[in-house]
């Protein structure tokens, strides 16, 4: 780490410490770091994946998942394996490093990451899942406003497996409708429904308590990991909010290069590098131990 990137690293510290409240908006690249990368292959998937890699020839773990499968059979044995080998990962060290960083402050996270790594550091209604979550089913249809939890469903599934595929009759299937039952994961069938809702409006009250009821409070928004690919969820409204709130204070970190636009950059910063050992050596400034410049 060079000497403005440790600076860069105090100077957010600063701002954890001055911030009032915390927005998370977390991207892909947070579980990518973590050793959970979806869009390419790397070995805390391609191992429990391994056999439908080398049968279907897939890119990267999501493209299996966006696969157009021959049967309902393939398609869940898939999507059984995948989500089986994401309930059972552990949690990824950047999560455990950003839940000790934001320690004490009031948190809230928004994500497009469906992978429940969030939920395993933080409560779970203190995050908007975008995106959905896919530890969770819905009927594909959708006929009702429901979603169901699939850790044990997918854990007998996986069991009942052969070769790449489930048999036709171990297909989960909506028990009011008898379609069959889907990751709740943003497609054209994506249930924005009560769960949905709720995330969004808890989002936005977290937002309306900082900004609005309490006023000359610091919320420090935090993007980890967000790529180019959606960024009308995340950093299209993280840069608005900065823009239009005094109190607000932008930190984007990226692998890849990444920041904030021009007109931001008094009350925002941004440090490239590996998510991990960004989070890693934060975690180290702020306890007064770092020791790597
Ligand atoms: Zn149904």
């Amino acid at each position: 780490m060079n000497l403005q990137q440790r600076n860069k690293m105090e100077a957010l510290v600063r701002q954890i410490h001055r911030a009032d409240a915390i927005l998370i908006g977390g991207g892909s690249g947070l579980s990518s770091a973590a050793g959970y990368d979806h869009y390419h292959w790397s070995p805390a998937l391609s191992r429990p994946l391994k056999r439908f890699r080398a049968y279907y020839g897939f890119t990267s773990p999501f493209a299996g998942f966006y696969h157009c499968f021959s049967s309902y059979g393939e398609q869940w044995g898939y999507y059984s394996q995948y989500i089986r080998a994401m309930w059972e990962a552990p949690t990824g060290q950047p999560y455990l490093d950003l839940k000790e960083i934001v320690d004490g402050k009031p948190v809230f996270v928004l994500t497009t990451n469906v992978d429940g790594q969030f939920s395993r550091v933080f409560p779970k209604e203190k995050i908007c899942t975008f995106q959905g979550d896919f530890g969770y089913c819905q009927c594909s249809q959708p006929c009702q406003d429901k979603l169901w939890e699939n850790r044990e469903l997918v854990e007998r599934l996986t069991r009942r497996l052969q070769g790449v595929r489930l048999p036709e009759r171990e297909v989960p299937r909506c028990p009011d409708c008898g379609r069959i039952l889907v990751p709740w994961v943003r497609d054209d069938t994506f249930l924005e429904g009560s769960a949905w809702q709720q995330n969004l409006t808890r989002y936005h009250d977290f937002l309306r308590h900082w900004l609005l009821e309490q006023p000359g409070k610091r919320l420090l928004l935090l993007e980890l990991g967000v790529g180019e690919m959606t960024p009308g969820i995340i950093k299209l409204p993280f840069w608005e909010l900065t823009a239009r709130n005094e109190g607000v204070f932008y930190a984007c970190l990226n692998q890849a290069a990444s920041g904030a636009p021009e007109y931001l950059r008094e009350r925002s910063l941004s440090i490239q590098g590996d998510l991990a050992e960004t989070l890693a050596a934060l975690r180290q400034i702020q306890k007064g131990e770092y020791s790597g410049v």
